[in-house]
């Protein structure tokens, strides 16, 4: 399975990533990710990239498209891979045309997670995750069980904050995603790969809506229990 997941910061990419990961055995491939693990481990490409992050800027394309290049190049993608962050603009798009062209591969589907500008920015701002394992919660609608200790693996005191997740950097972080990143919709639309699922609804459903629209084919992982009323 080869898809991209697009959609503005706080969409839920990360989270709908790693649960089709799971269930549909692709890598995620995350540049902000991949970014923050160059910023951790204080490499040339960290220390260049760190304000710009902090900004909540994006970092140039021809950088970009560099690293990604590389990665897309790792054993592990070879037979599928779920892009999270990848393309943000239309140079990088089409950077992404020519390198899968190149390799004899093509995409199978973009999926945009459409949301809610105004809740966007609470759902953010609350955000938080596990160090250790990287799960997801949130001040107000996702707390841990324990307030010092992640529910998925146990670990404690591993909780941490981005720095990008301050209200105004998010509000500039949509900026940029309306100014350089939605302008590459049409793009995939044209082609015929783009599907939208709905980003507001609960966040199993969300999985669910995006398994649908991909079908059985390219995710023919677990979906999840049918809801019992009462
Ligand atoms: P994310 O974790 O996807 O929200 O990305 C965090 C930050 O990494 C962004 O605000 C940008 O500064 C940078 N970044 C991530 N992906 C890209 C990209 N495709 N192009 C340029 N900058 C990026």
């Amino acid at each position: 399975m080869r898809i991209i997941l697009l959609g503005p910061p706080g969409a839920g990419k990360g989270t709908q990533a790693r649960r089709l990961m799971e269930r549909c055995g692709a890598p995620q491939i995350a540049t902000g990710d991949l970014f923050r693990e160059h910023i951790k481990n204080g490499t040339p490409l960290g220390k260049q990239v760190e304000q710009t992050l902090k900004d909540g800027h994006l970092v140039p394309d021809e950088v970009t498209i560099s690293m990604m290049a590389d990665r897309l190049s790792q054993p592990d993608c070879k037979d599928g891979f779920i892009l999270d962050g990848f393309p943000r603009s239309v140079a990088q798009a089409k950077a992404l045309d020519a390198m899968l062209e190149e390799k004899g591969i093509k995409l199978d589907a973009v999926v945009q997670i459409g949301v809610d500008d105004e809740q966007l920015v609470a759902r953010i701002s609350g955000r938080f995750s596990c160090g250790a394992c990287n799960e997801g919660y949130h001040d107000v609608t996702k707390k841990p069980a324990k307030s010092n200790c992640c529910d998925n693996c146990g670990a404690e005191d591993q909780f941490k904050r981005r720095d990008d997740d301050k209200p105004e950097t998010v509000r500039e972080r949509l900026n940029v995603y309306y100014e350089n990143t939605a302008p590459i919709l049409p793009h995939y639309e044209s082609k015929g790969l783009l599907k939208t699922v709905n980003g507001m609804a609960e966040m199993d459903d969300v999985t669910e809506e995006i398994q649908v629209v991909l079908g059985k084919k390219l995710c023919p992982g677990t979906p999840k229990a049918p809801k019992i009323a009462g």
